[in-house]
């Protein structure tokens, strides 16, 4: 049998992972494979809001990509892949030559989802990637660097967090503690700062039990955060969010403004003309695209309905590490002529931090909130670098679950 040759494009939780699965289980001769990412660095998405206030450094959430893969099996090309030509089975590179494939795994992860709210786009900040963190804390420091030389303005330092879903909330939690060390570095009265939550439902973190969102709320609100909730952001100007509470209008002038109100797939996949939804493949039970035996999606490039609530589950890592590992077997079973397996999401549960020393969790359906959330939380980052690295990505990069 010639050797295959298998293109994975994009090295976030679906695309590394699969990569890493994929140099362990194919029988060596078998098929050649190729890993494609923008950076030249994996980055832990889920810590992004640490990145983004300030509490964390950028390094501790990055990984080099050559010292997860094998050389002898996997060739890594730095590029940002501009488009999808299925007929010919190549991608098509910004930089480099075109790849082509016999097996495409798509795992391009999300992107902001603005809902053609105006000046959105424009006007305010995303967290998406490690670069767009770092944009967000650069325009935090500068904001409080710009407040101290004129602390007699007429309105204080404002920060408008858009959208109360897990992203906004951990956001917000990040925030709040810079805040507190950043006056003190400044020496700004904390009071001179507002940290404003805008939430345009009935509550922050849909879905979760009340009593675990009291609990971040109140810890929040304790911190001096702000939270409109069942209020929209209607509009964005330079500085200013229009807001709307049922007929209410009102206007908030901000110094930063900070988008969490929601993600879609990536616009590529859309452009590419793929059975889609809003930039996530509909994909088959075995992760294949529809009308393609050799294209399989991985994380939030992939849209599988729950048939119990006829909704698609929700983007995660969680699910995103659960497909690699069905993904990598399947590409294996298809190259050897086997029947491929279907994939069996499996809802462990979810953790949200509530700054760097407390969490609330449902895991296994038992609500868990402080100290043995933040241990949850902690374990479940380090079980994934191992996944990656084993022991010794764990040692470097994982954190002390207590
Ligand atoms: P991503 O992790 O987004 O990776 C996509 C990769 O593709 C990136 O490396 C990107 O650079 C690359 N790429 C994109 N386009 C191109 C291109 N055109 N060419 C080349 N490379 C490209 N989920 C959880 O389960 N638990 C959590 O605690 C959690 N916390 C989160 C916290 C935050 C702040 C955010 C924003 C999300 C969180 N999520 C969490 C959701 C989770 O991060 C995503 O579902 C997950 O990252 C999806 O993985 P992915 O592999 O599909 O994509
Ligand atoms: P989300 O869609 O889950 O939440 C967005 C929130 O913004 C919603 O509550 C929505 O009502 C609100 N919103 C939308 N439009 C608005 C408007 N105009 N004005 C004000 N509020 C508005 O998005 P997310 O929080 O970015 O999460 C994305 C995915 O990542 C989800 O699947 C989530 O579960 C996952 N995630 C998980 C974790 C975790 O497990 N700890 C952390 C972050 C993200």
């Amino acid at each position: 049998m010639s050797k295959r040759k298998i293109v994975i494009i994009g090295a976030g939780y679906g695309g590394m992972l699969t990569t890493v699965q994929l140099q362990k289980i194919i029988p060596e001769g078998t098929a050649e494979i190729v890993l494609i990412n923008r950076n030249q660095y994996h980055y832990l998405t889920t810590l992004l809001h640490e990145t983004a206030a300030g509490t964390r450094e950028d390094e501790k959430v990055c990984i080099d990509i050559r010292s997860l893969i094998d050389p002898r099996k996997v060739t890594f090309i730095e590029d940002n892949v501009i488009d999808i030509e299925k007929e010919k089975q190549q991608v098509i590179l910004q930089n480099g030559e075109p790849i082509s494939y016999d097996y495409l795994v798509i795992g391009l992860g999300f992107e902001p989802a603005t809902f053609g709210i105006p000046g959105l786009k424009e006007h305010s900040l995303s967290i998406r990637s490690v670069k767009t963190a770092r944009e967000i804390r650069l325009k935090i420091e500068e904001a409080f660097a710009r407040y101290a030389v004129q602390p007699n303005r007429e309105h204080p330092l404002t920060f408008v967090v858009g959208g109360g879903g897990f992203t906004g909330v951990e956001f917000v939690a990040e925030l709040a503690e810079r805040c507190y060390d950043l006056c003190e570095f400044h020496k700004i009265p904390y009071e001179q700062v507002r940290v404003i939550c805008v939430e345009a439902g009935p509550g922050v973190l849909p879905g979760f039990p009340p009593a675990l969102v009291e609990y971040a709320m109140k810890s929040l609100s304790s911190q001096g955060v702000e939270f409109r909730i069942g209020t929209a952001i209607k509009e964005v100007t330079p500085g200013r969010v229009k807001l709307a509470k049922g007929d209410q209008m009102d206007e908030v002038i901000a110094d930063v403004i900070i988008w969490t109100g929601g993600v879609q797939g990536c616009e590529l996949i859309g452009r590419c003309d793929f059975d889609n939804l809003r930039g996530r493949i509909k994909v088959e039970k075995d992760l294949r695209a529809p009308g393609f035996n050799n294209i399989f999606a991985v994380g939030d490039s992939a849209l599988i309905m729950d048939e119990a609530n006829g909704r698609p589950y929700p983007p995660t890592a969680q699910f995103a590490v659960q497909e690699a590992f069905v993904c990598a077997k399947n590409i294996l079973a298809s190259i050897q002529g086997q029947p491929l397996v279907p994939f069996v999401p499996d809802n462990k549960g979810s953790v949200a931090s509530i700054g760097q020393h407390d969490a609330i969790g449902v895991v296994f359906g038992k609500q868990i909130q402080g100290v043995p959330a933040v241990f949850m939380n902690r374990m479940i980052d380090n079980r994934y670098l191992f996944f990656l690295g084993g022991l010794p990505l764990v040692m470097k990069k994982g954190r002390i679950p207590f």
